[in-house]
């Protein structure tokens, strides 16, 4: 659905975008999460035609954007939805005004235009505030204005640029639920901008991190949180463990549910081994839950505990002290 190449982009000859790849899929709700200046926003523009690039390719259900002339990129960005951190309503406009006002560039006939908006606020819960002024709306109601507007040419793509930044947690959830609705009910490819990891956990089902320029990591949210690739770890402030001498730690890696009992019984009955329970972390993610369950032990029997793990088809990492943590395949 989105493909982007080699995507490179420069202002005034400092790069910004460097060699960034990405596939999105059609109807998934995906994430890009970076700290600021990272070029997440740069990136959104450049998806959506607002911003020209010096390199690679853009392609964007089958259209080369890069070969459109003007009027056709203007035809193809009405494909395109996107919602701001500010809302960007018109301040002197009703709410039904404001939504209805793409169809207006459009010369939708009246009629349509307002049988549609009137629609779409009802899809947003506020079909009770179209004769409303934006300034009479909270955040999270001028934010569902501003959906509402960005559907009301039927796009195949919404673009949320810092969406929920404005917004305190509980608005931030409501409206976050609302993009899931707007994905499942309609069909539309989400891609979500934010520099806030809790929108990723609680809406996408797959991300990417943008670090210096460049994708550091990309995939499957519940895996990527799993896998904690070191882009991740410096956004969420993580340490890396630190492990006291002669002992080791072994990180396993749970998705959907948590830790099979039955594992844990097997780990202590077959192994034989004193461990200690140091800490867990599974959290909720969209659609599952994953995470990690932290056992201490002496470093001597770290060994036969990862093959033993393994072998149960158990993920898991292995840290020695003074060590750095290894992969499945990694020999300590
Ligand atoms: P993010 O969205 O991750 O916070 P941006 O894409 O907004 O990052 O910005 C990436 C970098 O590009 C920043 O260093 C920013 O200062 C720079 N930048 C963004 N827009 C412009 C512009 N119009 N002119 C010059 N530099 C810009």
């Amino acid at each position: 659905m989105i493909q982007i190449q080699n995507l490179y982009k420069a202002y005034n000859g400092v790069p910004v975008l460097d060699t960034i790849n990405l596939n999105i899929r059609r109807s998934e709700i995906f994430g890009i999460v970076g700290q600021s200046g990272a070029g997440k926003s740069t990136l959104l523009r450049c998806i959506n035609g607002l911003e020209s690039f010096d390199n690679g390719q853009i392609v964007v259900n089958g259209t080369n954007i890069s070969l459109l002339s003007e009027k056709e990129l203007s035809s193809f960005r009405r494909k395109i939805g996107m919602i701001f951190q500010n809302f960007a309503l018109l301040n002197r406009r009703t709410v039904i005004d404001n939504v209805m006002l793409p169809m207006e560039c459009w010369h939708y006939p009246k009629e349509a235009r307002r049988k549609k908006a009137q629609e779409l606020l009802e899809l947003v819960g506020l079909a009770d505030k179209t004769m409303a002024m934006p300034h009479e709306l909270s955040g999270g109601q001028k934010q569902r204005v501003a959906i509402a507007r960005a559907l009301t040419l039927e796009p195949d793509i919404l673009l949320c640029d810092e969406a929920t930044s404005a917004l305190d947690p509980a608005i931030t959830k409501s409206i976050l639920e609302l993009l899931a609705d707007v994905n499942r009910q309609l069909g539309i490819t989400v891609v979500i901008v934010t520099h806030d990891m809790a929108v990723i956990k609680a809406v996408c089902n797959r991300m990417a991190i943008v670090s210096d320029k460049r994708i550091a990591a990309m995939g499957d949210v519940a895996d990527t949180f799993l896998d904690e690739p070191p882009s991740l770890l410096a956004l969420l402030g993580k340490k890396e463990l630190v492990v006291p001498p002669g002992q080791a730690i072994l990180k396993l890696s749970l998705r959907d549910g948590g830790i099979d009992q039955a594992f844990l019984h097997g780990f202590v009955s077959e192994l034989k081994l004193d461990f200690t329970i140091i800490a867990a972390d599974v959290e909720q993610f969209y659609g599952t839950s994953a995470g990690h369950l932290y056992l201490r032990l002496d470093a001597a029997n770290l060994e036969q505990a990862r093959v033993y793990c393994l072998s149960k088809g158990m993920a898991c990492t292995a840290v020695a002290a003074g060590g750095r943590p290894g992969g499945n395949d990694d020999v300590l």
